[in-house]
């Protein structure tokens, strides 16, 4: 029966890592706050403005980018470009 108990844990403990804030990678260089060092960060996605993209001359950006919000002091970056997922 605690074999089950346990098996249970890692399941969730899985989930919740790879759910949860993670460290990350942009061009191989490990991503840190630039504020506060923090080198945790929850992951979204935002849709570009596409006229704003036009403007900037962005529209290779494809119209979505990725932020990353510091789990520390709130800080977010945006980046263009795909991100690794590291940990
Ligand atoms: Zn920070």
């Amino acid at each position: 029966m605690s074999d089950f108990v346990e098996s249970l844990k890692r399941g969730a403990k899985a989930i919740k890592s790879a759910l949860g804030p993670s460290r990350y990678e942009a061009a191989n260089i490990k991503v840190t706050c630039p504020h506060c060092q923090n080198d945790i960060f929850e992951e979204g996605s935002a849709q570009l403005n596409t006229a704003g993209a036009s403007f900037l001359n962005l529209d290779w950006l494809n119209k979505t980018a990725k932020i990353l919000v510091c789990t520390r002091c709130g800080l977010i970056q945006w980046f263009g470009k795909s991100l690794e997922k590291i940990d």
